[in-house]
């Protein structure tokens, strides 16, 4: 009978922590967890996406039902590393807390969810079903390797999908898409004294802009969950000299859609709106960088009854069942699914403690959610 002992999850927690798969170095952690996946007989494959950035593939199991699990590999910068009390990439325990880089987003979900399949398989637990492990490359930075693994079909047989975020206390059941454009507008230079011989890349922009702003933030289009469409210029960057009209300027946007006000709505209104100003003299050409939709789900289902159930039992916590405007995975895994698809997000850690300095997950809930994860997967496969 394998059953990991608390030792071993901390060390193996500790060991993926101090790889550093800050964007680009996720082979690492593949690599790591298809070794360990190989010392207990599960094949797991290696998905490449790009030249140096892969995912990671495990199963366990046969047949349906078919349960996705996923998390992603990579973590985001830890800044300033003499902000830090603790080397980011040191696992290090403080009261009851465990500070790293990673171990609330989501390095404690990801290694719960690999111990879990490697139990399940020893102890011949999973009588029914198959459990599939993706392990996810490039999340923080426009889900590259989600949009991989939706595209060469892992997702089409799953019935269920959770993906290991850090939301300890509330099921997300729905989220927002997010857009992400590049606008440049090329106009002219002159000397500022004879603007009238150049012509000024800002001010087409800056109507643009304006005029996309009101548009979207002012649309009453609304979801019962997710509630209104936002949009934010975050980026402007246009000219280099006081006295000279500019012949550049750029800017760049993040809008977070719903399924009433959707990404492809929105890029055709960013183009339709980039027309008209071209037609009037401007030179504005319009760029999507990341398009991530929606997800909406109806939040009803059995996998969601039984995890309110386990937080209750492990966590005594009453689970809340929620919508976010944060993006998981799912927007790309589940680019096929309807509302009635099982879907969740539900992890250890701390929403609000993800991309922040000394950013932890509690141990308590770390051990916790191996039990959840582990129960709800016999649960739904009994
Ligand atoms: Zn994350």
């Amino acid at each position: 009978m394998k059953q990991f002992t608390e030792e071993e999850k901390i060390q193996i927690l500790s060991d993926l922590i101090a790889i550093r798969s800050v964007n680009e170095n996720e082979i690492e952690v593949a690599n790591y967890l298809k070794d360990l996946f190989a010392v207990y007989d599960i094949e797991s494959k290696i998905v490449p996406v790009t030249d140096t950035r892969v995912n990671l593939i495990a199963e366990i199991g046969s047949g349906s039902p078919v349960i996705g699990v996923s998390g992603h590999m990579d973590v985001v910068s830890p800044g300033d590393e003499s902000e830090w009390t603790s080397d980011p990439f040191t696992l290090t325990e403080r009261d009851g807390k465990l500070y790293g880089r990673g171990t609330n987003d989501m390095k404690a979900g990801l290694v719960n969810l690999a111990l879990v399949m490697i139990e399940l398989k020893e102890n011949n637990q999973l009588t029914n079903g198959t459990v599939r492990f993706m392990a996810t490359t490039g999340e923080e930075v426009g889900g590259a390797g989600s949009k991989k693994l939706y595209e060469e079909g892992y997702m089409d047989d799953v019935d269920y999908l959770w993906v290991a975020e850090p939301s300890p206390d509330t099921i997300i059941y729905s989220h927002k898409g997010s857009l992400n454009f590049r606008i440049t507008s090329i106009g002219e230079a002159a000397h500022s004294s004879m603007p009238d011989q150049g012509y000024n890349a800002i001010n087409p922009l800056m109507a643009y802009l304006l005029e996309l702003d009101e548009k979207l933030n002012g649309d009453d289009r609304k979801n019962d969950v997710l509630d209104q469409l936002v949009m934010s210029t975050t980026i402007f960057n246009a000219g280099n000299q006081v006295n000279s009209v500019p012949e550049k300027a750029e800017a760049e946007i993040n809008v977070r859609t719903i399924p009433e006000f959707d990404n492809d709505e929105v890029i055709d209104l960013f183009h339709t709106t980039a027309d008209k100003y071209n037609q009037e003299g401007a030179n504005i050409e319009v760029e999507v960088t990341m398009s991530l939709p929606s997800v909406f789900t109806s939040g009803q289902s059995d996998m969601v009854d039984l995890t309110k159930d386990l937080g209750k039992k492990y966590l005594d916590l009453d689970i809340a069942v929620k919508g976010s405007p944060g993006v998981t995975d799912g927007s790309n895994l589940l680019r096929d699914k309807d509302e009635t698809f099982p879907f969740m997000m539900f992890g250890p850690g701390e929403t609000k403690m993800a991309h922040k300095t000394d950013e932890y997950v509690y141990k308590d809930y770390y051990f916790a959610f191996f039990d959840i994860y582990k129960e709800l997967i016999l649960g739904l496969t009994k």
